[in-house]
């Protein structure tokens, strides 16, 4: 299989200075909530690719990323720079195992995220199989001011769309809004204020956690949960905890 598709960008949301969508047209093989692609461009001579996750629910089109531009980077200040109609490389196929299939069965599923983390998450949520599985689903969005919370909207028609069973609990730490928890979430989890917040007991008996994004909130949230009893979660080894770090 060719390494590489060629796409088109169709639309380039620019949510603030650091924060970015692309659309993307391009013909991948078919995908499942919650995996990524990896996007290419050519610099210097040399392609350059990343993985991104997907926010686009499987069989909806154009692809769509929710990127950050990391300005010491490779890839990302030349992906800020693309306009509608650029030449972008897509791999065929997606990957990851942060999808539904490879989540066991649990009564609440706890999704958390910082920053980007949120897409994969959104993907599966607006997909909407997860409801036949789980009786409560929590979305944890951890970013660092209000200009950060991007996706509101999409949140809050998932939210009015389920309103007894799911609940989202932004965190954002460095202002202080009425609506978001302050803080980081492992003191959130310690201190019972996050199962305040979200409606929803912390469990190991009947709780699966989705960790993405910043890989030091995915490692103190995962310590913090085994001190409660939970386990990490592998495919010949089931457990209460599934995780995706983005670098
Ligand atoms: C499975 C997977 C899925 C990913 N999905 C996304 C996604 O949906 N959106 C996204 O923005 N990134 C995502 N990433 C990260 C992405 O692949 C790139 O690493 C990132 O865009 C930086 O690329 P770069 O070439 O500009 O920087 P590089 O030259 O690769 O520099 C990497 C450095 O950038 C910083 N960094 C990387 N990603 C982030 C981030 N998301 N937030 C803050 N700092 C970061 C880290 O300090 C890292 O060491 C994902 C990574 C993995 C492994």
């Amino acid at each position: 299989m060719a390494a590489w598709i060629h796409g088109k960008v169709v639309d380039h949301k620019r949510w603030n200075e650091k924060l970015h969508t692309l659309y993307i047209d391009a013909a991948i093989e078919p995908h499942q909530a919650g995996q990524f692609v990896k996007i290419g461009l050519e610099i210097d001579g040399e392609i350059i690719g990343r993985p991104y996750s997907l926010l686009n629910p499987p069989r909806h089109t154009p692809l769509e990323i929710y990127y950050i531009h990391v300005p010491q980077g490779q890839l990302t200040p030349r992906l800020i720079q693309l306009e509608a109609g650029d030449d972008i490389l897509v791999s065929p196929r997606a990957n990851g195992f942060m999808v539904l299939d490879e989540i066991p069965q649990a009564k609440h599923l706890w999704f958390m995220a910082t920053g980007t983390g949120v897409g994969p998450f959104l993907a599966i949520l607006d997909e909407g199989k997860l409801w036949a599985r789980f009786e409560r689903v929590v979305l944890v969005y951890a970013v660092r001011t209000l200009s950060e919370l991007s996706y509101q909207e999409r949140i809050a028609a998932l939210a009015a769309a389920n309103p007894e069973r799911f609940a989202f609990v932004p965190f954002i730490s460095r202002e202080t809004w009425p609506f978001a928890q302050p803080g980081r979430i492992p003191q959130a989890i310690e201190n019972g204020s996050l199962e305040m917040a979200a409606g929803t007991p912390i469990r190991a008996e009947d709780s699966h956690f989705v960790l993405c994004g910043n890989p030091a909130m995915v490692e103190d949230v995962t310590q913090c949960l085994i001190g409660r009893g939970f386990k990490k979660h592998r495919r010949r080894d089931p457990g209460h905890i599934t995780t995706e770090s983005y670098w």
